[in-house]
């Protein structure tokens, strides 16, 4: 069936159609007008198939979120059970369905102890914006307006709803977007980038200093949350030193400001967790949101764990007739939670965690062998969360120009082998299905020493290095 699908597609007539009709996010036109899209039409497993039959080895789960790997008939299945038995109806006042309560109370099984309550979305920014509306919520019942202010970091990715935006920290999304005044961007945590003769240890005094000092400015009274993702994704794979988001949760916790943990990218499976906060970083956030490999990009959702403390808040009834006014009309929707239920019983069946704890640290050893080449300055992340940063010059880091465009170069070298693998700016991410074998990562680190390799020439042709 799946060659008769492929078959019945027309690759010109679908290609125009989309050059003519489809905005796709993130898009550079400069490239799309010139070459259009490429269609993925198939997958299966730890592949991808393009609309003309070449197969690719996924390095990037679709966008860090196919977990358990493509073409999982029992989730078509489920999904396929869950749409033809009843489809949609609303969860809004007293209403349910029997998938999204069942994942509800599988989450909070899954989740660190004190989370037990689920606020679903659409997906990871819906998840982010609507935490953020609930906290404002919370510290308004609780008798403290004032407390608004968002704590962020320089390059943290959170979503682009308008709110999701604003907590978003890099720049270039954000160009000639506007965004809402109600967050402050703390400085990223970036080892590789560091100041120069700092250690990792000092580095990290020296950021919760600057969180310490911004606490003092702006008033712990003017701040209800400091949101964080574990490891920073999008934003170049940053890993914090040692006890830093510990250290900040403390802080925060001193100053009556809420923990919130953006698991969107770090959680169900990718550090080899369900959850990477408490059992990776020994934090205890009061919120933590997940979307992504929830359904593993089978279906969308998102959700929001809630603690008992500030559940018992936002339940409290609010007189007569009020209601707790957010949500979505796919709130709880019941084919995506029929999908994350299957979902995570895979991930449990398989011991796709076990895998990821296994597997994880050989990818990461084995990608670092990729130092060897001229260009590339840092090889970081964890487990199956990769980038690698692209450099000039590796003594004193300085990057290439943005016309040499490296990455988009090292992603085209690795897709010509057969490979694909993220281009963002100077950085190429890794982020695979979780279910790599050693086997896999080898055939990988093949294909990518042959696309650095060629990539350092193609920039010394072209006079970059
Ligand atoms: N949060 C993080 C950490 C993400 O990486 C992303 C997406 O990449 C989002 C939120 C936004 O999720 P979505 O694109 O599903 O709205």
């Amino acid at each position: 069936t799946q060659q008769q699908a492929q078959a019945s597609y027309d690759a010109q007539d679908l290609w125009q159609k989309d050059k003519n009709h489809f905005i796709h996010p993130f898009t550079d036109f400069s490239l799309f007008h010139e070459k259009g899209c490429d269609l993925i039409t198939n997958s299966d497993g730890i592949y991808v198939e393009d609309v003309h039959g070449n197969r690719f080895i996924d390095g990037i789960a679709g966008l860090w979120c196919v977990n358990v790997g493509h073409g999982r008939a029992e989730i078509g299945q489920a999904m396929a059970e869950q749409a033809t038995r009843m489809a949609y109806f609303s969860t809004f006042n007293n209403l349910s369905n029997a998938p999204a309560t069942e994942l509800a109370a599988k989450l909070a099984e899954l989740a660190p102890a004190h989370l037990n309550h689920v606020f679903y979305s659409c997906g990871g920014s819906t998840a982010n914006d609507a935490t953020i509306r609930l906290v404002h919520y919370y510290f308004n019942r609780l008798g403290k307006p004032s407390k608004k202010r968002i704590l962020s970091r320089t390059n943290a990715y959170h979503g682009t709803t308008y709110m999701a935006a604003s907590l978003t920290g890099i720049a270039s999304n954000n160009w000639q977007f506007d965004t809402l005044d109600l967050v402050t961007h703390l400085s990223e945590a970036n080892c590789y980038r560091r100041p120069e003769g700092m250690s990792k240890a000092e580095y990290c005094d020296h950021l919760v200093d600057e969180l310490e000092q911004t606490i003092e400015r702006l008033g712990a009274d003017n701040i209800a949350a400091f949101i964080a993702e574990p490891i920073m994704g999008a934003g170049g794979v940053l890993v914090a030193p040692q006890g830093y988001h510990s250290r900040v949760q403390a802080i925060c916790r001193a100053n009556d400001i809420l923990f919130i943990a953006d698991e969107v990218v770090t959680g169900f499976g990718r550090l080899g967790h369900f959850f990477a906060s408490e059992a990776v970083f020994e934090t205890q956030p009061d919120i933590i949101n997940v979307a992504k490999g929830l359904s593993s990009g089978y279906a969308p959702l998102g959700a929001t764990l809630i603690s008992d403390a500030l559940y018992e808040v936002l339940s409290t009834p609010q007189g007569p007739g009020g209601v707790l006014s957010t949500g979505f009309t796919y709130s709880g929707h019941p084919v995506s939670c029929a999908a994350a239920l299957k979902n995570i019983e895979i991930i449990e069946r398989e011991g796709i965690c076990e895998n990821v704890l296994e597997v994880g640290p050989y990818l990461e050893s084995q990608l670092k062998t990729l130092a060897s080449h001229e260009t590339v300055g840092d090889v970081r992340g964890s487990h199956f969360m990769m980038a690698i940063e692209n450099v000039a010059n590796k003594t004193t880091k300085e990057l290439l120009p943005v016309d040499a465009r490296v990455g988009d170069r090292v992603a085209a070298e690795a897709q010509k082998r057969g490979l694909i693998i993220r281009p963002v700016g100077h950085l190429n991410i890794i982020s695979p299905p979780l279910i790599w074998t050693r086997q896999v990562v080898d055939e990988v680190v093949a294909i990518l020493n042959d696309a650095f390799a060629a990539t350092t020439r193609s920039l010394k042709t072209d006079g970059y290095l």
